[in-house]
């Protein structure tokens, strides 16, 4: 990879110098069998690099590297048609579980379900948005069952004051990976989630809870 890295890198240096230079004029050309956007590619980045010193080339190769290994967090702000909202952040160091805090204002008092679901689309409000996190193909459970969604997050419970606070630490929603739930929603539902044993006709997709309150797309956010 940093070979890689470091290749393309000198390949950039050579083609944004000079073309007149006889030597260059090799390098400067694409190969045959590279696609035409690589070329273009490498002319777009070339413009600041012939300034840097090979110090600052390393830098920037290995910059990816250290963001792999690194705590990761993401943020999602839950917003609906009614007074429902709230924050969500989501953190994640390495490949361990991903810990969710929550807080959200203006629910009825009781049971909400809460769930990832599958899209990070609100052109149609929370309704866009898709059903529940699925990749496995399960069917709808409860956070702590073998079988279910892997965003299903149960529910969170609000107090008489209409506020849900809970932290949530769950292993199926990952910042980053195929899986990722970065670019995904977020949404808390107007009743209780029956975790797939409420004997509905929803239950084993939804758990039959109900309307969409509000969403939120996950998305980075510095750590
Ligand atoms: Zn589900």
């Amino acid at each position: 990879m940093q070979a890689a890295i470091v290749a393309m890198a000198a390949h950039t240096i050579l083609a944004a110098a000079p073309s007149s230079h006889p030597l260059l004029s090799t390098f400067s050309n694409p190969s045959p069998t590279a696609p035409p956007s690589h070329s273009s590619t490498f002319h777009g980045v070339s413009f600041k690099l012939p300034q840097r010193h090979n110090l600052s080339l390393t830098a920037v190769a290995s910059k990816p590297l250290t963001v792999v290994a690194a705590a990761k967090k993401a943020v999602a702000v839950l917003k609906g048609t009614s007074n429902v909202e709230g924050v969500v952040t989501l953190t994640q160091d390495d490949d361990g579980p991903t810990t969710v805090k929550v807080r959200i204002t203006g629910l009825t008092p009781g049971p909400h379900g809460f769930h990832l679901h599958e899209y990070g689309d609100t052109t149609n409000g929370c309704i866009s948005t898709g059903p529940h996190f699925n990749p496995n193909k399960l069917t709808h459970g409860a956070p702590e069952d073998e079988v279910r969604h892997a965003g299903d997050l149960g529910n969170i419970v609000a107090n008489a004051d209409g506020v849900a606070e809970a932290t949530i630490v769950d292993s199926q929603i990952p910042l980053s990976g195929p899986n990722t739930v970065v670019g995904r929603a977020l949404v808390v539902h107007e009743l209780e989630d029956d975790l797939g044993k409420g004997g509905h006709e929803l239950s084993l997709s939804t758990g039959n809870a109900g309307g969409r309150l509000a969403c939120g797309v996950v998305g980075l956010t510095p750590v």
